[in-house]
This record gives C-alpha cells, structure tokens and sequence, in this order.
C-alpha cells in the first residue's frame, strides 16, 4: 500500500495564507494524545508533532477547521481570531 507525504513549505515560494483566516485552531496540549491524525489533513501542511503534541503554524494555518473536525478526541477548538 502506498502511503501519501506532506510536503513541506519552501518559505521562498508561496503566500503565507495564515493571511485569510477568520478562525484559528487551539491546541488544547493536555487532550492531545500525540496520534497525528490531523497532520495529514491539513491542507496547509501547517501541523507538525513537536513533543508528542500536534503544534499550528498559524503564518500558514488558513483556520478551514478540518483538524478540529478530524480530532478523534476534540483537542482542537476552533475560535475567533
Ligand atoms: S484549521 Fe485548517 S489550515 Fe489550520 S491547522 Fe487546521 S486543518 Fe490546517
Ligand atoms: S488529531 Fe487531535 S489528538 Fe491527534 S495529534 Fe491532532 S490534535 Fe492531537
């Protein structure tokens, strides 16, 4: 089975697209459980695992909520910026 890759920013390249959001992810860090489900679907590629925790680059983050959505547990809450 073939698995996918997240392909990572090249800061050179590219509009910093945490311009356009009206909602941004929190990361509530004593809920996360470290399984990087929401990595994948971030169609930013602005989640990375740093100490078992899922962490946002919020210059990237465009706040569309998939990885609130896609959180197994809800350790995501979306919020006004
Ligand atoms: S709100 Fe969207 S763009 Fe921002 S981290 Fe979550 S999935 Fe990525
Ligand atoms: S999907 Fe939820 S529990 Fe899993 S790493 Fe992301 S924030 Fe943490």
């Amino acid at each position: 089975m073939e698995h996918g890759a997240v392909i990572k920013h090249d800061e050179t390249k590219g509009p910093k697209t945490g311009a356009w959001r009206y909602m941004h992810p929190e990361v509530d860090k004593e809920k996360c459980i470290g399984c990087a489900t929401c990595v994948p679907f971030c169609p930013e590629a602005s989640i990375e695992m740093k100490e078992n925790k899922a962490d946002i680059d919020y210059d990237y983050c465009k706040g569309c909520g998939v990885c609130a959505e896609v959180c197994p547990v809800k350790a995501i809450m979306m919020k006004k910026k």
